[in-house]
């Protein structure tokens, strides 16, 4: 990582260090450990988890404002602890991102209830 250790959100693009440092402090509230953090072009999903523990994040996130990219973020890493869309992954959702489920909305995040992704 650059070093700098804050998340600081210039114009524009972020840095991949800073979307990273984002997960990384995101990961410790959540009390999950990704092993792995990817950033690549992905064409249906803002982001996946694999259950080894690697998330892939899409990389128009970077370009996108920090409530939508935080909302994507803590979807992944609910994830991590609730592989479904169930009770519980709701009630973390709103625990960590109390207005979760207006964000996903206006990101027209489309899932099933069975999805885990
Ligand atoms: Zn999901």
């Amino acid at each position: 990582m650059a070093g700098n250790g804050t998340v600081a959100e210039r114009n524009g693009r972020l840095s991949l260090a800073d979307f990273k440092a984002s997960v990384s402090e995101w990961a410790q509230r959540i009390e999950v450990q990704p092993k792995e953090i990817h950033i690549r072009q992905m064409r249906n999903k803002w982001a996946s988890v694999s259950t080894n523990g690697r998330l892939s994040f899409n990389a128009e996130l970077l370009e996108m404002e920090k409530r939508y990219r935080d909302y994507v973020i803590v979807h992944e890493l609910v994830h991590m602890k609730v592989p479904n869309h169930g009770k519980l992954f709701k009630s973390l959702m709103f625990a960590f991102l109390p207005k979760w489920e207006s964000l996903a909305g206006q990101l027209g995040v489309r899932e099933s209830a069975a999805s885990s992704a």
